[in-house]
């Protein structure tokens, strides 16, 4: 039997988002029914609200969560009814070119759920990142289920279903750093401390959070930065001299861009030593484009890498990331830095243009 439950959508275009009825039907061979416990309020839900992902509305938002399994479809055997699990949105399809290459952080072909979720006139929703979770239950693929220790609460294991893991993974995951080394994060929002923890839990010794805002460096100093640095008004040549000074005279190894504007970029690429390694998380707008002088791209050598989701594997990652968190090794819950409901949504999707929070949590039921 198909089941009515509060969700929060976008409608059109830059309308504010609205707490409304949805249909969960019932779940496919291979779906499953996540009650949902807690979901963190992610720039890209403002994207989707605010037109700037792709025009398929009405968006069920959200994508950030945990849960716990209430229904599972008759051919899933990744969970079971009663599993408490982090939601992803790259379940791994095993046939695609990427996976059978080895490489299946890049899957071309993820899973998601067979079946729509619509509004209580049929109306088809289209979940964002294939996920749709500001919303009392949510329908996904059973590979989109990762299951962590019971332990955890879910405002903070939530968290790795995108924006922290894709702090942590540019840094462990795609910019492979290495014990020892010295790495530069541009932009000190989530991802970006997330970055930073990352960096840490990587054995970096020299770490550099560098912000235009000068009141976000104080949590990148408490999640492992050894340096911060208020660029305000600084050219990248600027910046990158002074992570040159940090850094012996010669640049970070790798350099994370967490913002995705061209100064940034240009930043990360002039503050990396010879050979070292630019990652780019934060996501640019259409249309942006970057100028280089191809000259230093060659050489300059090294490699400039893109992170989408922080290179991970769900069912590799979230797992020994939350141990790490019960054992006190990887301080997740610092990241929550504000609580809300379903209701409350739509003005903590405005103020994320504020900055200055590191993730708002709606807590959703239990
Ligand atoms: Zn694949
Ligand atoms: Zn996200």
């Amino acid at each position: 039997m198909p089941t009515t439950v509060k969700g929060v959508i976008a409608r059109a275009e830059k309308a504010p988002a609205e707490l409304v009825d949805i249909v969960i039907p019932d779940p496919g061979p291979h779906d499953v029914i996540v009650d949902i416990e807690a979901t963190g309020v992610c720039h890209t839900d403002l994207a989707y609200r605010d037109g700037g992902i792709n025009d398929e509305f009405p968006f069920l938002l959200g994508h950030e969560s945990a849960g716990r399994v209430s229904v599972v479809g008759e051919a899933v055997t990744h969970v079971e009814v009663g599993d408490y699990v982090v939601l992803n949105w790259r379940a791994v399809c095993g046939e695609c070119r990427a996976c059978r290459k080895g490489v299946p952080q890049y899957c071309f072909a993820t899973h998601n759920a067979s079946q729509k979720m619509t509004l209580t006139d049929g109306t088809e929703l289209t979940p964002a990142l294939g996920i749709g979770s500001f919303a009392e239950k949510t329908l996904v693929h059973e590979g989109q289920c990762t299951k962590v220790s019971e332990d955890a609460p879910a405002e903070v294991a939530g968290l790795l279903g995108c924006g922290v893991m894709a702090g942590l993974g540019a840094a462990m995951n795609t910019g492979q750093v290495q014990r020892g080394e010295s790495v530069a994060v541009i932009g000190l929002g989530g991802v970006g401390c997330a970055a930073i923890a990352g960096a840490k839990l990587a054995g970096a010794t020299t770490i550099i959070g560098l912000d235009v805002d000068e009141k976000k460096l104080a949590a990148a100093s408490e999640l492992g930065a050894t340096h911060t640095l208020a660029t305000q008004g600084l050219s990248p040549q600027e910046v990158a001299e002074k992570v040159q000074e940090l850094t012996g005279g010669f640049g970070a190894d790798v350099v994370i861009d967490a913002v995705g504007i061209p100064q940034t970029y240009e930043t990360a690429f002039y503050a990396r030593d010879l050979a070292g390694r630019v990652v780019l998380v934060g996501v640019p707008r259409p249309g942006v484009e970057l100028t280089l002088p191809l000259l230093d791209v060659f050489g300059r050598g090294g490699s400039l890498k893109s992170s989408w989701y922080g290179d991970c594997l769900p069912e590799r990652d979230f797992p020994y990331l939350t141990d790490l968190f019960l054992q006190g090794r990887l301080p997740l819950d610092r990241f929550v830095t504000g609580r809300t409901d379903l209701a409350g949504v739509d003005t903590a999707l405005d103020s994320l243009h504020e900055g200055g929070t590191l993730r708002t949590v709606a807590v959703i039921g239990r």
